[in-house]
């Protein structure tokens, strides 16, 4: 069902959900064209005035009591998940409780949209800045993350005072529907926030981009599809928000713990089995330690269990299509062919019973080099590329090499180095000895082909507001 104006919308065609971990059918969704977009662009212009209007204390009341409902289903939210995206319950608890902070942090950050004052050249001159929402907000997003994504989107929007108009993943539209169950119930006002689901993405995404009510465009994704959109964007002059694909490098110096820091390798590039924007992609360790940390991070690797998300001990979900996971066999090929080594993995897994899942072994690949396709594709896989490297000096270029630029994290026990390669990394999240630089409270987003403007934070607040100058002759 799509949600408009406040209501449950049905459409004529719908396409079916199921379980990337068995193909088992979860149920079907109604499947939206343009006209069910317009008619949510109408439903969110026409609340805009109103809920704009609102004061910043009666918009925060609203986003605390939907993180109140969505903290009382957490359970329920992430069995969905898991269910529906196949992340392992307890990572979707993770996200779950993260998709909540959002809705917490913006109920709070809501009352804090301050304006400025500023000094005038003329005597008889007062300037006077202010803050005004953007007007209709249109967002896509993916299915990865299919509940953070949204509150990270819909938790500012509101605050700022904007409406929306949500387009989620074709993978992953119960998700969003609960997430709309939760807005609906917490008492959002009809139009404020909807959603149109669709099969064919295009269609709708063709009418939010180019009607002129919708003055913004915040959208996570692909780079690909992402420079698309932001085309489309350009001739009615949208703002846009764009986080965008990843290929981390992460970075163990010869002063670190081996044994550390491949600890943190195996979790981090493995999390929601390596789909993640923030997943290591390039793992280079110094030659020196580079033994020990290979041997750690294969017998680590080698002892995680994949399977269905509920069952006890699993830390490895399916691959969400067979698209996603004939692209990591073929990179994974690729690397062997040009002479990298399979430390652990390496197959599509098929045996007890995994063989109606999307299921790919977790694989540590050593010898990796920079003529492989995984050294500068996304994986979006549970692969873990090692590169051994000699020089301090080099490895700032090589780390940097790369069109993309989100996270990367180092390993060492230097300050000063720490210092020197957090300065020098043109990446917009640094991670130093820490795998999980992300918090609701902190400013989420890339450089360069990863994107544009950033998410959570006060910063994140900016992305839905617009500035106003007063200037006033006294
Ligand atoms: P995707 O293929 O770019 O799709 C993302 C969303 O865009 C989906 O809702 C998709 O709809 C929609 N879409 C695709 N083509 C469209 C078009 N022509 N017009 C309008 N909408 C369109 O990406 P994905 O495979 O779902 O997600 C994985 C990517 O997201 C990775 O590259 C990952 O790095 C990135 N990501 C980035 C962040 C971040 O914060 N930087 C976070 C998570 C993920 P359908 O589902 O119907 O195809």
């Amino acid at each position: 069902m799509h949600y408009i104006n406040g209501l449950w919308v049905e459409s004529d065609r719908s396409f079916a959900v199921t379980n990337p971990a068995n193909g088992e059918v979860l149920g079907s969704v109604a499947d939206g064209g343009a006209a069910e977009a317009e008619a949510a662009v109408k439903a969110a212009y026409d609340a805009f005035a109103a809920w704009s209007g609102m004061t910043a204390y009666q918009r925060s009341e609203i986003l605390y009591r939907s993180w109140t409902l969505m903290s009382e289903r957490a359970e329920d939210l992430a069995n969905l998940m898991t269910a529906e995206q196949g992340k392992p319950l307890k990572a979707a608890r993770n996200e779950v409780k993260y998709a909540a902070d959002f809705l917490l942090w913006y109920a709070e950050e809501a009352k804090r949209v301050y304006g400025e004052t500023i000094p005038a050249p003329r005597a008889d001159q007062r300037f006077m800045v202010m803050r005004e929402p953007v007007g209709v907000c249109a967002a896509i997003t993916p299915w990865n993350y299919p509940i953070s994504m949204l509150t990270r989107k819909i938790g500012p929007a509101l605050a700022a005072g904007c409406t929306m108009v949500l387009k989620p993943a074709e993978q992953t539209p119960l998700c969003a529907k609960a997430m709309f169950e939760v807005f609906h119930d917490a008492g959002v006002p009809a139009g404020v926030v909807n959603m149109v689901n669709a099969s064919d993405p295009v269609p709708v995404g063709k009418v939010l981009l180019e009607d002129p009510r919708v003055r913004k465009l915040t959208f996570t994704g692909s780079t690909e599809v992402g420079k698309l959109l932001a085309a489309q964007a350009a001739p009615t002059m949208k703002r846009v928000s764009m986080e965008l694909g990843g290929h981390a490098p992460f970075i163990v110096f010869d002063d670190a713990d081996p044994v550390h820091a491949a600890k943190g390798a195996s979790l981090v590039k493995f999390l929601n089995t390596g789909q993640a924007c923030i997943s290591p992609n390039r793992i280079y360790v110094q030659r020196s330690i580079a033994e020990p940390f290979i041997a750690t991070l294969t017998e680590r690797v080698a002892k995680m269990k994949a399977g269905l998300g509920t069952e006890t001990g699993v830390s490895i979900g399916p691959l969400v299509d067979e698209p996603s996971l004939a692209k990591v066999d073929r990179q994974v090929q690729d690397a062997v062919a040009h002479g990298a080594t399979v430390c652990t993995g390496g197959t599509r897994l098929t045996e007890d019973g995994l063989g109606d899942g999307l299921f790919y072994a977790p694989t540590v690949l050593s010898g990796v080099t920079a003529d492989m396709l995984i050294h500068s594709e996304e994986t979006f896989g549970p692969v873990a590329p090692v590169i051994v490297f000699d020089d301090e000096a080099d490895i700032l270029e090589k780390a940097n090499d790369t069109a993309y630029g989100l996270a990367a994290y180092l390993y060492t026990r230097d300050i000063s180095r720490a210092w020197r390669i957090a300065e020098g990394l043109r990446f917009g999240i640094i991670g130093i000895n820490d795998i999980n630089p992300t918090a609701a409270a902190a400013p989420f987003g890339g450089v360069k082909e990863s994107g544009i403007g950033r998410e959570g934070g006060h910063v994140g607040l900016d992305e839905y507001l617009d500035t106003k100058l007063v200037g006033w002759s006294v």
